[in-house]
């Protein structure tokens, strides 16, 4: 074992210093800025409570938006049962017009949409970039290919010849959105992007922590031409206006907690609305002895520490296989060590802040915890006030034990526990012992074997050799949670054909299929059982 366990990280101080931003303050977020994106939320009225939105980099005030109520959500809902009867009608040519001009603007106006990205959630600009790149393969992904998911199929029929059978899809109606706060413009808007393809209106209820980038979503959704009320944005308090929300739509779509997702799934039951939900993960990497190590090591940084480990699909369980441990742990230690940690908005910043102080809390609850326990501490374990008030070194844990709370939960920050395995089979099991079943990541360079392995993972996405991003970014396949991490997928089919209800209409031509009057029963019986068995070894009309 050649791992040097040391606590003090030397991380690199980033190229830009914090004036820097502070003096490219993004004009969405100058007082004006601020002022005209809350404008667009529906009101009904009358006074309401101020959020105020803080920027992570150093927890100073950026704005406030209403803590809407019943009666905004309400509004809200009136506006888009108007709106979607037009928007419902509209050519799916118009509405995939309409995808493809926000693709563009995106990619003019990236900039400009990282900076908001970057002040509300605190992450660093390179994992802000992803955010809009994912929007964008959704735009195009459901621009080109949302037609042939909505368009009328013919179905075999009862009887060939005799009966046509069509399948239709209706949108749903009005699609509610539930957001987190950790990829406040990736998460709301790709996922709405289908919905309003296959012609719902959308109300979104961002987190309390980051609204002002749903609000620009749905600001630049205007300025491409989706019609007013088509999209709207309602802010507040989850535990408020989330069950109006779901009182009032037609389908909810949820992302966040598991322990939130129980409440939605049941407050949407309770309505008889069907509904996704992307939930939480405690998500396994596996490196083999064959695997590429500088590929590995790279593989573990961006699946522990992207958006310092607030994201669903990151790895917090890193199983290495014997013969590979000690050099392995050794250069990630190392590339842990040297990561560039700071609040800068320029692209070498490899890691920026957690998001607020509960999150910072529940980070520093977990490490100290499994250190008290007897874990053994590799890299990290520190919070930098120096840099921001939320920041907190990436951290690498050894030898943790199932009662340490960062072994039982989701940590949702920059902490990663590495174990060691000897046979394949212990490795597959372990990564298989959890309630959660999100996303996992295999390294080997025999991506045959990495392939077939990936299948006895309970996780709805596998990547061999990547972190998250190969099955995230390829809109075409679904991709969502096995067990505790969710219910229903986006992406692919089963992100949009979610949003819409199927009809099946069929005409039934020359002979009905129940005995007409006049017909013996028994002739009936006996032409039926024989048309069932000429069925059932035809192969073109099974
Ligand atoms: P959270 O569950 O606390 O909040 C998510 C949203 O739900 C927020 O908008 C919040 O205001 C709202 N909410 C809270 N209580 C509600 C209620 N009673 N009814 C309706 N809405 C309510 O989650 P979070 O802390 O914002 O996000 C972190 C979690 O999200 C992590 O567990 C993470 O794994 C998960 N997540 C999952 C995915 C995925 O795709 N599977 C993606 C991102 C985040």
């Amino acid at each position: 074992m050649v791992v040097e366990v040391k606590v003090s990280t030397p991380y690199i101080p980033a190229a830009e210093p914090l004036y820097h931003w502070r003096q490219r303050w993004p004009h969405h977020l100058t007082p004006d800025g601020v002022a005209a994106l809350a404008r667009m939320i529906p009101q009904a009225g009358g006074e309401r409570e101020l959020i105020a939105v803080r920027t992570p980099f150093t927890g100073e005030q950026i704005g406030t938006v209403p803590a809407c109520n019943a009666a905004d959500v309400n509004e809200a809902l009136a506006r888009a049962r108007r709106a979607q009867k037009t928007w419902a009608q509209t050519p799916l040519a118009e509405r995939r017009a309409i995808l493809l001009r926000y693709h563009d603007l995106l990619l003019r106006r990236k900039d400009e949409l990282i900076d908001v990205i970057q002040m509300e959630s605190g992450k660093a600009r390179r994992h802000a970039l992803e955010e809009v790149f994912d929007v964008v393969v959704n735009c195009r992904h459901y621009a080109y290919h949302g037609d042939r998911y909505l368009r009328t199929r013919p179905r075999r029929g009862a009887l060939p010849i005799i009966t046509w059978t069509w399948e239709h899809r209706h949108p749903v109606g009005v699609v509610g959105m539930i957001a987190p706060w950790n990829y406040p413009f990736t998460i709301p808007i790709s996922d709405a992007l289908p919905a309003l393809m296959a012609g719902n209106a959308v109300i979104l209820k961002p987190a309390e922590e980051t609204p002002f980038m749903a609000l620009l979503g749905a600001k630049l959704l205007r300025e491409v031409g989706l019609p007013d009320d088509v999209f709207q944005v309602v802010t507040g308090h989850g535990r408020e206006i989330g069950p109006p929300l779901i009182a009032g739509v037609n389908f909810v779509g949820f992302t966040g907690s598991t322990a939130t997702g129980w409440i939605v799934a049941k407050q949407a039951a309770e309505h008889m609305i069907r509904c996704s939900l992307e939930l939480g993960g405690k998500n396994p990497m596996i490196v083999l002895d064959d695997a590429n190590i500088n590929s590995a090591v790279e593989g573990a940084i961006r699946g522990c520490f992207s958006n310092a480990g607030q994201l669903c699909v990151s790895f917090e369980r890193v199983y290495v296989q014997s013969g590979i441990y000690d050099r392995f742990v050794s250069a990630l230690v190392k590339r842990t060590r040297s990561l560039h940690l700071d609040a800068g908005l320029d692209y070498q910043v490899e890691m920026g802040s957690l998001v607020s102080a509960d999150q910072l809390a529940k980070v520093k609850e977990h490490v100290e915890d499994a250190l008290a326990r007897g874990a053994t501490l590799l890299a990290g374990g520190r919070a930098r006030p120096d840099i921001g008030p939320y920041f907190y070194e990436p951290t690498l844990l050894a030898d943790v034990t199932p009662d340490m709370l960062t072994v039982r939960e989701e940590t949702f920050g920059p902490v990663a526990a590495i174990y060691r395995f000897d046979r394949v089979d212990e490795a597959i099991q372990a990564a298989n012992d959890s309630p959660y079943g999100l996303n996992a990541g295999i390294w080997t360079r025999n991506e045959r074997f990495g392939r077939m392995l990936a299948r006895r993972i309970q996780a709805g996405t596998v990547n061999v050799n990547e972190a998250y991003a190969a099955a995230w970014a390829s809109a075409d396949a679904p991709m969502g949670g096995m067990k505790e991490s969710g219910l229903g997928r986006r992406h692919g089919a089963e992100g949009i054909l979610k949003y819409t209800e199927s009809q099946t209409v069929s005409a039934q031509r020359i002979i009905p299929l129940a005995p007409f009057p006049g017909l013996n029963v028994h002739a009936y019986a006996w032409a039926t059982t024989l048309a069932l068995r000429v069925l059932r070894r035809l192969p073109f009309l099974r």
